[in-house]
């Protein structure tokens, strides 16, 4: 048993029920939900398009960090995301894995802890909401320091208590 945090988005679509439909396909699929943050929104990072609402939620499973993957990547495809054109497109849900508990994962197609969280704030802002002291495991620094050195410019903003 794993305690694995992620993050899901959604910019496409009636967001909130996308959210819903995405934490339901988890709780079912890949473990029980222990924590969930509040809904942050931010705009469209990378590309011009909607504002994203994203959230970040903790689980434990059972599953190892491939095998979630995979299950994401299933879901995602059954929810009518489109493979994207470039690196960054509307999508209705996007899943992504932040930590697998404090193991490093390196593998084609995987990498976690996400490579690029520290750099982005629409991950950083809900990840702060839920868990402000968790350290991530190679920087080893906690999400709140990573929100004080993140670079990205782009705002986040709570856009829901939950
Ligand atoms: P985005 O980077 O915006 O999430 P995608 O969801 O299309 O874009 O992901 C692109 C690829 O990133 C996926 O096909 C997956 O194999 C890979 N990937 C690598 N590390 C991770 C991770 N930690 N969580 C989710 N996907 C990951
Ligand atoms: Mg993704």
């Amino acid at each position: 048993m794993e305690n694995v945090v992620l993050i899901l988005g959604s910019n496409l679509g009636v967001r909130t029920l996308n959210l819903e439909l995405a934490r339901r396909f988890i709780q079912e699929h890949l473990g029980e939900i222990t924590g969930r943050s509040s809904i942050c929104s931010s705009s469209s990072w990378g590309f011009e398009g909607k504002e994203f609402l994203n959230q970040v939620i903790s689980i434990r499973s059972i599953l190892n960090a491939p095998s979630i993957l995979k299950e994401i990547k299933d879901f995602e495809r059954n929810s009518g995301r489109k493979e994207r054109a470039k690196s960054y497109a509307d999508r209705t849900i996007d899943i992504d894995i932040l930590y697998y508990g404090d193991q490093v994962v390196e593998e084609e197609g995987l990498t976690v802890p996400h490579h690029a969280m520290q750099n982005r704030r629409f991950v950083l802002t809900p990840l702060v909401n839920l868990l402000p002291e968790y350290v991530h495991p190679i920087l080893k620094k906690t999400s709140v320091e990573l929100l004080e050195l993140c670079p990205d410019k782009g705002t986040c903003e709570v856009w829901k208590d939950v």
